[in-house]
């Protein structure tokens, strides 16, 4: 078994295993971290930096979900550096992006009273539906980069590696090899992808039809037509 690590979260002593992030030793001692971009069954990559927590000592804010605690560590999650940090990543993420299919990042918004328009001069990142199979739609207009589909498509659960990050920057988004469409790729829905979703940018195709008003009659008759039809070819 692992040596215990004593270290103090918001005031509280909180004994670890050696080698347990931050995140998890707070979790396990029923103190909240939030988190977007982590999922409990993918490998935890500090990408979002909602889960952001001050250590003292340290000169920046430490991401909870890969940073391990330490023998004497002393953390702070509510501080106010912490809070307005979490506030800023929501506003950022609510001023590009539509968080129309992702209530718990909306909640968290509301939890930090983040004002998600306030940088609503800025570019959106809209972009059209990807409705190219019988399985699921990509909707990016909705993603937040969160890498979750990526990781489970790859090492963290399939080894399909159809999709990965594409573009820089503002224009990171994420696409297959060659932009060729979801039929086209190694992908062989699976849908673990849209399982670890967060934010409805990956959706069943039916729940997406429904959306759109189409009846269950007609949302049978299109997906069975378009199964037929990859089906030949
Ligand atoms: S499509 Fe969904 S799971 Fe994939 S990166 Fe975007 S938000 Fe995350």
């Amino acid at each position: 078994m692992a040596e215990g690590v004593t270290l103090t979260i918001d005031g509280q002593t909180v004994t670890a295993p050696a080698g347990t992030t931050i995140h998890k030793a707070a979790q396990a001692s029923g103190i909240d971290v939030p988190t977007i971009c982590y999922h409990d069954h993918c490998t935890a990559n500090a990408l979002c930096r909602v889960c952001v927590v001050e250590v003292e000592g340290a000169r920046l804010l430490q991401p909870g979900c890969i940073v391990k605690v330490s023998e004497g560590m002393t953390v702070h999650t509510r501080s106010a550096r912490v809070e307005r940090s979490r506030r800023t990543i929501l506003e950022m993420l609510g001023s590009a992006v539509d968080l129309a299919d992702a209530p718990d990042i909306r909640r968290l918004a509301l939890d930090y009273q983040a004002d998600t328009g306030r940088f609503g001069d800025g570019e959106r990142r809209e972009q059209p539906v990807l409705d190219y199979n019988p399985m699921y739609i990509r909707d990016y207009a909705k993603c937040i980069l969160c890498w979750r589909c990526v990781q489970v498509c790859a090492e963290d659960a399939q080894y399909t590696f159809a999709i990965n990050f594409t573009g820089r920057g503002f224009e990171t988004g994420i696409g297959t090899f060659f932009d060729k469409p979801m039929p086209e790729t190694t992908c062989v829905f699976c849908g673990q992808c849209v399982g670890v979703c967060p934010t409805g940018a990956l959706k069943s195709k039916r729940e997406w039809l429904l959306e759109q008003g189409r009846s269950p009659d007609e949302i049978m008759q299109a997906t069975r037509t378009e199964r037929r039809r990859k089906r030949k070819g």
